[in-house]
């Protein structure tokens, strides 16, 4: 709906081009606002996404579909369809140490239907769950819509001010969701400030060629220790999707010894890996993820709502941020949509999303805090190959304990489930 540029809107200084109306205004198009967005529009909720990319096609960000998300996409018969776009499945890493190789965690296991992580282009998974949004005639999708203000009256949001290449638009909203990721504009434009821990390590991600003949991986995964580095290998159709992960702030070391260096580290890990290795030419291959792990106090406000990594970014430890950002949107569409319908969403509809998302991302951070205390930093101090820890062989010999951690990658701490389908 279009609606008159009002005088105060004048006043301001910003030409606005356009004002329009929905009720629910999701910021960002990821893996949260995508699937909020679909959640929402199928309930019949008026809903509009804007995306400051003029596509879905962006840097490599994580392409991972945990068990989760595939029982959520299964309740909406979405599932069948996602597995027609070409996928690998990763059962569990296979981890190479000194005295042999040891596979920790096996998602095979696990009583579901989709006993595996799902590989699948993010640019395909964010073009699918948008496609099937836009079925709905309450949908609307602006790309190249980049927010740059919130529209406040009388102490709420009442929606957001955008730049697109014609001009400066509005869009009013009963609610404004920020699923902008993890430097996210709108939660700044709020004054929320994220608590931020600093994890000890960074990653390169680059893609290695599968060589002619290549037998798979146990589990489609691999990781080597090494040196001062962790090697991961996760196989995708036609390349290994691969990382290397080293102590944090030592990226620009990295640099100066140049791409060499990375060839080598790579070589060190696993020789075999020498002629792929190869392939390493050029620092434009890498993408390089500075990690981070934080969480903001407050993820609301009157008519605002932050959800995914734009409320907390997880560390990949255990490669869970698609996943936790989905799941948001899962419990904010199971908890919001019936005030959005009748036009009216209370702070304490926010909150509730807040209260049970909070506890389990808690808890997620707090593991992967511990593990990269314990596990990830040992592995970057370790100037060689080291062996199994005697804790880790002993803990997959007990049943009760051994499907914990594949249990906790796949469905996190609280798994969330379409309460109205
Ligand atoms: C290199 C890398 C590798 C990763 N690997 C994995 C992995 O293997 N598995 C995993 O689970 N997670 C991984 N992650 C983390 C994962 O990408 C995030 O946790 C997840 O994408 C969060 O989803 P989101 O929807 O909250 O935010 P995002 O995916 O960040 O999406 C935010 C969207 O908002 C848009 N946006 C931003 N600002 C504005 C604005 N002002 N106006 C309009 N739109 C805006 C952005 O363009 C973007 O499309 C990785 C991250 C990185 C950087």
């Amino acid at each position: 709906m279009n609606l008159p540029v009002t005088a105060d809107q004048k006043l301001t200084g910003d030409e606005v081009r356009s004002v329009e109306q929905t009720s629910c205004c999701i910021v960002g198009g990821g893996p949260a606002g995508v699937m909020l967005s679909l959640l929402l529009a199928r309930r019949g909720v008026p809903v509009t996404l804007l995306e400051m990319h003029k596509d879905f096609d962006r840097e490599f960000r994580g392409d991972t579909i945990h068990p989760s998300i595939m029982e959520i996409l299964d309740q909406l018969g979405l599932a069948d369809k996602l597995l027609e776009i070409p996928h690998t499945k990763i059962t569990g890493p296979t981890l190479q140490f000194a005295n042999g190789p040891f596979r920790p965690i096996d998602l095979g296991r696990l009583k579901t239907r989709f006993p595996y992580i799902l590989l699948v282009p993010q640019v395909r998974f964010l073009e699918f769950i948008a496609g099937e949004a836009a079925k709905y005639p309450h949908f609307q999708l602006v790309m190249h819509a980049q927010v740059q203000k919130l529209v406040e009256e009388d102490g709420a949001v009442r929606g957001v001010r955008y730049a697109a290449p014609d001009g400066i638009h509005e869009f009013r909203a009963t609610l404004t969701i920020g699923a902008d990721g993890r430097f996210s504009q709108v939660r700044r434009l709020a004054g929320f400030e994220p608590i931020k821990t600093a994890p000890p390590m960074d990653v390169l991600w680059f893609r290695l060629p599968k060589a002619p003949g290549e037998s798979e991986i146990t589990g489609g995964a691999f990781g080597g220790i090494g040196r001062g580095r962790i090697f991961i290998m996760l196989e995708r159709t036609d390349y290994w999707q691969s990382g290397l992960v080293f102590t944090k702030g030592h990226y620009q070391e990295l640099r100066a010894k140049g791409v060499a260096s990375i060839r080598q580290s790579i070589t060190e890990i696993d020789p075999r890996l020498a002629a792929q290795a190869e392939h390493l030419t050029d620092w434009q291959q890498m993408t390089l993820l500075s990690v981070e792990s934080s969480r903001c106090p407050l993820w609301h406000k009157p008519g605002l709502l932050l959800i995914g990594d734009a409320a907390h970014v997880m560390s990949p430890v255990g490669g869970v941020g698609i996943n936790y950002a989905i799941q948001d949107a899962v419990a904010a569409a199971n908890i919001l949509a019936k005030p959005l319908l009748t036009g009216r969403v209370t702070e304490t509809d926010l909150a509730e999303v807040q209260r049970r998302r909070e506890w389990p991302t808690r808890v997620i951070q707090g593991l992967q805090s511990f593990m990269q205390r314990n596990l990830v930093a040992n592995a970057l101090l370790a100037q060689k190959a080291v062996n199994i820890p005697w804790q880790l062989r002993l803990f997959v010999r007990i049943p009760i304990l051994r499907d914990l951690p594949a249990r906790l990658i796949a469905f996190g701490v609280r798994r969330e489930r379409l309460k109205e389908i």
